[in-house]
């Protein structure tokens, strides 16, 4: 019988040569064991028809901004062209929002994919990268796909970066610090100062990355300002990102702020036209938007606070969050409250075995985290 080949089941073809007998390509060693980037867990439907939030993922809630949808949907009518590779418009409103020279600025595919860029820039096999732990889980996975090794420094008790501990941990084959503040997923803030004196201690040859990815919802005046340290400092570059505050997290645009020739080899080592003009338009329209962005900021802040006092109210410890998430280090029982909250309609982020990082969403949603919690509570000491 003959088989026309669109009628070939796929499963026949090729019938070549027996997978067993051929080697396949050699890919680098440094991909194996590399951990996997967990997505936050969607929000499950429920049978009732109830609400269900997603709280996992750190994102905002609210639709985009004014003027931002039409932006992107304008640039949406031309996407059979390029995008603008320099981003160029993009650059000259970020230049005049924060008041940093163009050159000092590049955009990227997020913020994790500048951060992946300043490692190819910067480490390879042998090298070594410092970052505190636990911290955002992209660290450990993009260093390992440069070749590069982690030198994973635990927080304090109090959950925040042991700076002293992190400039012992700098040799001279470390060639990358990532600091992250607020860090992901404790949400506590490094103080200005103390940032400050650490990297007076960090030799002007290693690059340190300040990861400001929820800068827009610090509240603590003492907190450090990567824009005010990177300026003296050409060994600093500051990651920034539209994902959070700004809402434009499925749009992939982040940028960095880095003296040349960090800029530079950002814009090297970038992957041609990875940022959309759908992205940069909705940048900047996101960017003109400031006030209805500050309000939207300003109402998550709120409720952080109603969040993390009810938490404590019910005894639990939460650390102080200047971040858009509250952390609750819950040990052995991570993933059964990660289970009563998914059974009551919210999807939190468990990291086994340590704790849980809850996104601070709308007021509605934050209501079935603390009324979860104080069952839990309840329960657990019944
Ligand atoms: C969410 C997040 C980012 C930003 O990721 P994008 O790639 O810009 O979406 C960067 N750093 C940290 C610590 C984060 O939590």
């Amino acid at each position: 019988m003959t088989v026309s080949s669109q009628d070939a089941p796929r499963d026949a073809v090729p019938d070549s040569v027996p997978a067993a007998e051929v080697a396949g390509p050699r890919l680098r060693a440094a991909l194996e064991d590399i951990p996997a980037y967990l997505p936050g867990r969607p929000a499950a439907a429920r049978a009732d028809g109830r609400a269900v939030y997603k709280l996992s993922s750190n994102e905002n809630p609210y639709p985009p901004l004014p003027g931002v949808l039409e932006a992107a949907v304008g640039a949406a009518g031309a996407f059979n062209r390029y995008p603008d590779l320099a981003a160029g418009e993009l650059l000259a409103e970020l230049s005049g929002h924060f008041g940093v020279p163009v050159s000092h600025l590049a955009t990227g595919t997020g913020s994790v994919g500048v951060a992946q860029q300043l490692l190819q820039a910067t480490a390879g096999p042998g090298d070594e990268v410092v970052y505190a732990w636990r911290s955002f889980e992209a660290y450990p996975i993009i260093t390992q796909i440069s070749g590069a090794t982690s030198v994973r420094v635990p927080l304090t008790a109090g959950e925040e970066h042991d700076l002293d501990a992190m400039a012992d941990a700098v040799t001279d084959r470390t060639r990358l610090v990532f600091v992250c503040t607020p860090n992901n997923p404790t949400g506590t803030a490094i103080g200005h100062a103390a940032l400050s004196r650490f990297l007076d201690r960090v030799p002007s040859d290693v690059l340190v990355v300040i990861d400001e990815a929820y800068r827009e919802f610090v509240r603590d005046d003492a907190a450090a300002d990567g824009l005010a340290l990177y300026r003296d400092r050409p060994n600093v570059c500051v990651l920034r990102t539209f994902s959070k505050a700004y809402g434009l997290a499925g749009l992939r645009v982040g940028f960095a702020v880095a003296h040349e020739p960090v800029a530079a080899a950002l814009r090297k080592t970038a992957v041609p036209f990875g940022v959309s003009q759908i992205a940069q338009n909705a940048a900047i329209a996101s960017l003109r938007a400031e006030p209805a962005l500050l309000e939207r900021v300003a109402a998550l802040v709120t409720e952080r606070t109603r969040v993390a006092d009810a938490l404590r109210e019910q005894g639990w410890p939460v650390p102080d969050s200047q971040a858009n998430f509250v952390w609750l280090r819950l040990g052995a029982d991570t993933a059964r409250f990660a289970a009563a909250c998914e059974e009551a309609g919210v999807t939190v982020r468990p990291f086994a075995g340590e704790g849980v990082r809850i996104t601070v969403a709308e007021p509605e949603a934050n209501d079935v985290v603390l009324a979860t919690a104080a069952a839990f509570r309840t329960s657990a000491q019944s």
